[in-house]
């Protein structure tokens, strides 16, 4: 501890200036946006996470999603500790990786409908969004791909294009050294704009690979689908011989047992029911905080891969058996029973006490919540679309993200991501929590 004590946030910054490119390895934790000096984080445990100053926040990014039991859950460090004593990676196929397939197909499934019928697994959500495309394009023969605006699917080449997350957060429009040719086969349309999808398919739907689409989006702040938007993308591509990508990096297995889709398919979202994806993108949750991504879905689609079809993808760290070993026992223990009930009532008393604490300092806000997830806006209400996601109060967001980190909560350091509670946020955690929000609202 004394060793870290020596190095504060601010000398752990300017020497990782010196060797990384901006001191960090993923723009958001720059700080950029919201300015003042990045934390460097040295450990954390439950729903506290602990700086280089040796200062402990309550942690409501939960390493932006995967850390939904709580940091360092004993159950997934021991399934880790164990797998590592065994090798820690064999470039070979191991039975974890089975075992963690066959527990996605079961758990992604509503009554007698299961989507997953077969799963690739990768290491991060980039990768599989990535061979999500490339499958489709390979499987229809066909170039053209639907994005949304304000969607973030992970930085590759083809999903950059008005692009959510860090993109949003530093005010890019797309991404140098992305070629033109690349971007004019991605097609960005507004979100929650069936007319503006119609349309599309009507004018070039024999040329349409793929819609991908968030399930729930939370890169542009959380902007739930309209009901049955969902559904009527599915039908739309269906009738175009187009694909459904359905990205649930954020959703998977962290909105409920069957991510976002799941919530639709069991009537839990009004009027989503009735759609099934063609492939689904997962990453974050489903490895437990290790390296693990995932697409799965129709079977004559994804045997489409190598080896068996003609779409490449590999990868030396595929499957890893550590990463097996965090992703099956975090996804076992999430089916404790209550859990998401409970998730979802600790994020409630959150986003309820933010609003009544704004309320109390005279402040337009709004919030929305996906279970685990939430999100806010400084803004009379919640964002639709991209456009309306560019409303919100950007400068009150600032004033308020810093009156709460010095007062040790750690909001996500942007205004366009989400915030994640963890099985690990107790309701007294949540009310500590809020005591801070209260005096933040009325010092922004
Ligand atoms: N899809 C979505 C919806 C995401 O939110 C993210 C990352 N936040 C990704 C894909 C990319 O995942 P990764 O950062 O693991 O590459």
């Amino acid at each position: 501890m004394d060793k870290v004590m020596l190095y504060s946030n601010q000398l752990w910054f300017d020497r990782a200036k010196l060797s990384i490119p901006g001191g960090v390895n993923s723009p958001v934790r720059a700080f950029g946006s919201v300015g003042g000096t990045p934390r460097i984080m040295t450990s954390a445990s439950g729903p506290h996470i602990t700086d280089a100053d040796g200062r402990e926040y309550v942690d409501l990014i939960a390493s932006w999603g995967p850390a939904i039991l709580g940091h360092a859950h004993p159950g997934v460090v021991q399934a880790v500790r164990d797998a590592a004593a065994r090798g820690l990676s064999f470039g070979a196929s191991t039975p974890g990786e089975t075992e963690l397939a066959e527990l996605v197909r079961e758990r992604v499934s509503v009554g007698s409908v299961a989507p997953i019928e077969k799963l690739r697994l990768v290491s991060t959500g980039t990768e599989a969004t990535m061979t999500a495309i490339r499958l489709a394009r390979g499987f229809t023969g066909r170039e053209l791909l639907v994005k949304f605006a304000g969607h973030y699917h992970g930085h590759s080449d083809a999903l950059l294009a008005e692009a959510g997350s860090g993109l949003l957060t530093l005010s890019l429009p797309g991404s140098a050294g992305v070629t033109a040719a690349t971007a004019a086969q991605t097609i960005v349309l507004p979100y929650n704009d069936l007319e503006a999808v119609d349309a599309l398919f009507e004018e070039r739907g024999d040329e349409i690979a793929a819609i991908i689409v968030e399930a729930a989006p939370a890169n542009m702040g959380v902007v739930p689908p309209d009901a049955g938007f969902n559904a009527a993308l599915a039908k739309l591509a269906s009738a175009h011989g187009a694909l459904l990508i359905v990205d649930e990096v954020l959703t998977g297995f962290r909105v409920g047992p069957a991510g976002w889709w799941g919530l639709e398919a069991s009537g839990t979202v009004a009027n989503g029911a009735g759609w099934t994806p063609d492939i689904v993108t997962y990453g974050k949750v489903i490895g437990g905080g290790l390296p693990l991504a995932a697409l799965g879905g129709r079977a004559d689609v994804m045997d489409y891969l190598a080896p068996l079809g003609p779409v490449y993808q590999a990868g030396t760290l595929s499957g890893n058996p550590v990463a097996m070993a965090a992703g099956l026992a975090n996804l076992k223990l999430l089916q404790e029973p209550g859990f998401f009930p409970n998730l979802l009532k600790r994020t409630e008393q959150l986003t309820l006490g933010m609003q009544m604490a704004a309320k109390a300092a005279g402040i337009s806000f709004s919030s929305a919540n996906l279970t685990g997830m939430f999100g806010f806006f400084f803004a009379p209400s919640c964002a639709r679309n991209f456009s309306e996601a560019g409303l919100a109060d950007i400068e009150r967001f600032k004033r308020f993200f810093h009156a709460c980190l010095k007062r040790g909560v750690y909001f996500a350091p942007s205004a366009y991501e989400a915030g994640f509670i963890s099985g690990a946020h107790s309701e007294s955690v949540v009310g500590e929590t809020l005591a801070v929000v209260h005096e933040a609202m009325q010092e922004c």
